[in-house]
């Protein structure tokens, strides 16, 4: 069920965060776009969209927001972090190393399914979420090479993990909000009351 409360928040620095409100408009979830560690105060979750990690990263260091987001997810909030932001989350980032937030127990390699396959669309598998092949939007993606003890694989596609849970924080390496299908979504916004 949706939590009627608080807002979902949505990482508005750079990258395809209006795609996700448009997602939580449609199946009916407040949500509230966030550009401040201030503003983080004010939600129950927290999506971190895809764009360009390395952007996002130098504005972390300079507001204070990944410091804040951190905390955030040690209060138990709920984040969902997207293909950047999946890798935002990551504890270890590879190719090239690079600064994460470290609140999930995987390693993640940037732009890993090489130059000329840029963009894909790809069907995968999420048994415990949909009794469908689910849609999967890749783009300039990474691939989750390890995951942790702690770490459940809820989606793989092509025999890969994609998307992952560790208690209060999911990922994706695809684009779940470029898509008909909510059931990402859905599935993160039950987090929120649990
Ligand atoms: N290649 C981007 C990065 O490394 C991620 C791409 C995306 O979010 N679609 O941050």
């Amino acid at each position: 069920m949706i939590n009627g409360n608080q807002p979902v928040g949505i990482l508005a620095i750079q990258g395809d965060f209006a795609l996700h409100a448009k997602m939580l408009e449609r199946i009916g979830a407040p949500w509230k776009l966030i550009k401040y560690a201030s503003e983080l105060g004010g939600v129950g979750g927290l999506i971190l969209p895809g764009g360009e990690s390395t952007t996002m990263l130098k504005f972390f260091g300079n507001e204070g927001m990944g410091a804040a987001i951190q905390e955030f997810a040690a209060a138990g909030k709920p984040v969902f972090g997207t293909c950047a932001g999946a890798i935002l989350l990551a504890k270890e980032v590879l190719n090239p190393a690079q600064e994460q937030l470290g609140l999930l127990d995987v390693s993640i390699e940037r732009n890993a399914y090489g130059r000329q396959v840029g963009s894909s669309v790809r069907l995968g598998e999420c048994p415990e979420l949909a009794g469908w092949p689910v849609e999967m939007v890749f783009i300039r993606a990474p691939i989750i090479r390890r995951v942790g003890r702690g770490v459940r694989v809820l989606g793989r596609s092509d025999g890969l993990p994609v998307l992952v849970e560790q208690a209060n924080i999911l990922a994706a390496t695809f684009h779940p909000e470029l898509t008909e299908d909510e059931t990402i979504h859905r599935y993160f916004l039950d987090k929120l009351n649990h």
